[in-house]
């Protein structure tokens, strides 16, 4: 299987409990005013296959799965794909959506993602109520866990931005409340 995926890392400790590999996706068409990550808004660009991302994610050997965007559940198949291979090496998943729960319960492949998740945080960004902490970038979206594997201070305790600075030089920002080139001038 493949799927269009902007970007990954491959050892986040902003994006979820203790080191994860990242997935972002590329697509969304929730359209979010305020959305951090714009650039994942087109559903179009190159494609990797999946297998390529996991075999990241075992070279990576990290705590957990982090699945993000762009919406990951507009390309619900692939999302599910990496659920399930992170799953089966005993890891954690996270999962950041747009949707919220009652919307993913009404896909296809809803329950059978949300079935996979450990952590699942959704909700459409709100700007005006704006929190940047807790893994929830505004306090409209609710941060759900799904299984016993992580308590709430656990996952509420993940940095709220990171910098990763890479051997070419170049700068990758995460985090619920990333900073930004221009606030490290
Ligand atoms: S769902 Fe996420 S990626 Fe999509 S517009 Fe909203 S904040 Fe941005």
């Amino acid at each position: 299987m493949i799927a269009r995926v902007h970007a990954t890392a491959s050892a986040s400790r902003a994006n979820g409990p203790g080191r994860r590999f990242v997935v972002w996706f590329q697509g969304c068409t929730l359209g979010c005013a305020g959305c951090f990550n714009p650039a994942t808004h087109v559903a179009a660009g190159p494609t990797i296959a999946l297998d390529e991302v996991i075999a990241a994610f075992d070279a990576a050997a990290v705590d957990g799965l982090t699945l993000s965007g762009g919406e990951p559940m507009q390309q619900a198949p692939a999302a599910l794909e990496l659920l399930l291979a992170a799953r089966r090496r005993g890891r954690s998943t996270l999962m950041f959506s747009g949707y919220t729960r009652g919307e993913l319960a009404a896909q296809a492949l809803g329950p059978a993602v949300l079935a996979h998740l450990d952590v699942l945080v959704d909700g459409r960004y709100q700007p005006a109520d704006k929190l940047g902490h807790g893994l929830r970038g505004s306090a409209n979206q609710t941060l759900h866990l799904l299984t016993a594997r992580h308590s709430r201070a656990e996952v509420e305790a993940t940095p709220e931005a990171e910098i990763r600075i890479g051997k070419d030089g170049s700068l990758e920002l995460t985090g619920v409340a990333p900073l930004t080139v221009r606030s490290l001038r």
